[in-house]
């Protein structure tokens, strides 16, 4: 499958057509933003580790039998997928608060939710990715009811399979953030499944060993990175 031109650039990846209208390469540069991309750096092959972990991520999610975008790692930081059109909602999944729910609802950090949270997000730069819910979708026309449902019902189970993953490695699953699409009639899972839009501590000593520390500024990030990548591949 050859590299053709390209589609599109975000943060993270570039997306490539390919010779099948149907399909694109996804290419994962090691460029992180945060905080809406006031804040911008490099994490040192963070492309190559991220192609791997979602890579990963996304066949075991296959075999259970959730519908991705994922078709096969081609090269170090080349995935190919689906070419879907991507559903405008960030859907984030909590297991434990953390993040701007922690400031939102004055927890601490770490405290564990009775129940797991789906909250959605207009992807919207300008807009700084506002919070949204049913209504809004229905009002502004960004998804049908029938698809977010089917959108929900994955996330969900993609929640109990991550965790169940993460866990026997040793990581909690705090929470992260997911991507959908259109494609043939159906929706897909798609975009990345990485540490750059999951929150992911050791088990036991609660290290963060994901985007936190970049957004914080707390170091050995490659390091975080390369860890989840071993677990994530063990
Ligand atoms: N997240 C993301 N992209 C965004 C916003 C959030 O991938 O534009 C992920 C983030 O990495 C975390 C989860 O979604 O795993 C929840 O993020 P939160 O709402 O707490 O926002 P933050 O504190 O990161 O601004």
């Amino acid at each position: 499958m050859e590299r053709l031109e390209k589609i599109y650039e975000g943060k993270a990846k570039i997306l490539y057509a390919t010779d099948d209208p149907d399909l694109i390469v996804q290419y994962f540069k090691d460029d992180a933003t945060a905080f809406n991309a006031q804040k911008k750096g490099v994490i040192r092959e963070k492309g190559v580790m991220n192609n791997a972990i979602s890579s990963r991520l996304f066949k075991f999610l296959e075999d259970k039998g959730i519908r991705t975008h994922f078709v096969e790692k081609l090269s170090g930081r080349e995935m190919l997928a689906k070419k879907v059109g991507i559903i405008p909602i960030e859907v984030v999944i909590r297991n434990i608060a953390a993040g701007s729910l922690s400031k939102r609802m004055g927890v601490e950090e770490g405290t564990p939710l009775k129940s797991t949270i789906v909250e959605f997000y207009y992807k919207s730069d300008p807009l700084g990715d506002p919070m949204i819910n049913r209504y809004h979708m229905r009002a502004f026309n960004l998804a049908k009811d029938e698809e977010m449902d089917k959108v929900v019902d994955a996330a969900i189970k993609v929640n109990k399979y991550l965790r169940e993953f993460f866990d026997e490695r040793g990581i909690m699953l705090v929470d992260f953030k997911l991507e959908f699409g259109r494609y043939k009639g159906g929706i897909l899972l798609a975009d990345e499944i990485t540490p750059d839009g999951c929150r992911l501590w050791d088990k036991k000593t609660h290290e963060k060993l994901d985007k936190d520390r970049f957004r914080r500024d707390l170091g050995r990030i490659e390091e975080a990175y390369e860890e989840v990548l071993r677990k994530v591949m063990a």
